[in-house]
């Protein structure tokens, strides 16, 4: 469906866990307080929402955490979602730390693509940023998926002891597609946004040549610009939301793991679908609140005017 601006809305990205086996310094750094809810939706609560999204137009499903693998029964979750008549896409974000033991049941229930967040490939910087020495962990998954026939990209997370050109070097060496992320000013990413180093073009430019846009490329749904580079084999996204804001396109929902119905990353109101479902709401209403809400889609974030961010929960809770 449209929004009030004209936008499709055809993406969701669903939270189903908000526990996590790494403590990522912008996300959940090690020692906070972790918000732990017993309230999570169940695996038939999500069925319930992801059917009502999809009856609205949303045909690419993201499952998303916290960690999505340490959710029980999340392969079981990913083949049903896949197995709406119009999905065209259900992929997963994973930090990678259990790939390898899940790669060729994900790939058997029909998952199109894992994307492994990774954001250095030096084990002391990781362990640092990470709180957990499970670098070669991720690695292997990332082979494993490889191997299963899984399609893998790899999203780093850009801050100012990124190490880009190993990064690059890693995902070119594999035919990984690589997608450079601005950290957003969203829950602990605020202690680091002034870290970042702005302009991720002109540092790849001086790497690897003159940069060319080009389209976007399969499961293309993410707001990732795309860029072939003079001296590189494959194609490196960019996702600039602070820098280069894709609002006008953005064609994204999220269900949080509790059931928040969220908009937009900056702002922290949203629809309790989990309310809903408690009363015993069914298809019709669920689709009903749902429309509602994504026909109000804030026209833009504030991610320039701190002031205005009303969300103030970490991102291991929203999903990123
Ligand atoms: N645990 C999984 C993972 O790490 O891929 C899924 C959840 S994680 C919250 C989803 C994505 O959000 C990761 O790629 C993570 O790096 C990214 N992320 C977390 N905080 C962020 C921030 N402040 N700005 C930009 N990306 C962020
Ligand atoms: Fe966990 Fe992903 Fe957040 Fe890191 S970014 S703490 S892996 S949820």
């Amino acid at each position: 469906m449209n929004d009030r601006y004209g936008r499709t809305i055809n993406y969701m990205r669903i939270s189903v866990t908000k526990s996590c086996n790494l403590s990522c310094r912008y996300c959940m750094p090690p020692g906070e307080q972790r918000e732990v809810s017993e309230k999570l939706l169940s695996d038939s609560e999500i069925f319930c929402v992801a059917k009502a999204a999809a009856a609205l137009g949303i045909t690419q499903f993201k499952l998303t955490g916290g960690e999505p693998l340490l959710r029980p029964g999340i392969v079981r979750l990913a083949a049903a979602i896949r197995a709406f008549p119009d999905t065209t896409a259900v992929t997963i974000t994973t930090n990678g730390v259990l790939l390898a033991g899940f790669a060729k049941e994900l790939k058997e229930a029909g998952v199109d693509a894992v994307n492994v967040s990774l954001d250095t490939l030096d084990p002391s910087y990781f362990q640092w940023l990470t709180g957990h020495a499970a670098l070669e962990q991720v690695t292997a998954g990332i082979e494993t998926a490889q191997s299963a026939g899984l399609f893998v990209r790899l999203n780093a997370v850009w801050g100012r002891q990124s190490d880009g050109r190993e990064l690059v070097r890693f995902a070119q060496q594999r035919g990984l597609i690589l997608k450079f992320i601005e950290m957003m000013p969203v829950g602990y990413g605020k202690n680091f946004v002034s870290e970042e180093k702005t302009d991720l073009i002109s540092f790849l430019q001086e790497h690897y040549g003159k940069a060319q846009r080009i389209d976007q490329l399969s499961f293309g749904a993410g707001p990732a610009a795309y860029y072939r580079f003079e001296k590189l084999r494959h194609p490196i996204g960019l996702i600039r939301a602070v820098s280069h804001p894709f609002c006008e396109t953005c064609n994204r929902i999220r269900l949080t793991a509790e059931g928040k119905l969220k908009l937009c990353l900056s702002y922290r109101d949203g629809v309790d679908l989990r309310e809903a479902l408690e009363r015993g709401a069914g298809e019709r209403e669920l689709i009903r609140m749902m429309e509602q809400a994504i026909y109000e889609k804030p026209k833009k974030h504030s991610f320039l005017e701190p002031e205005k961010i009303t969300e103030q929960g970490a991102m291991i809770s929203i999903g990123g």
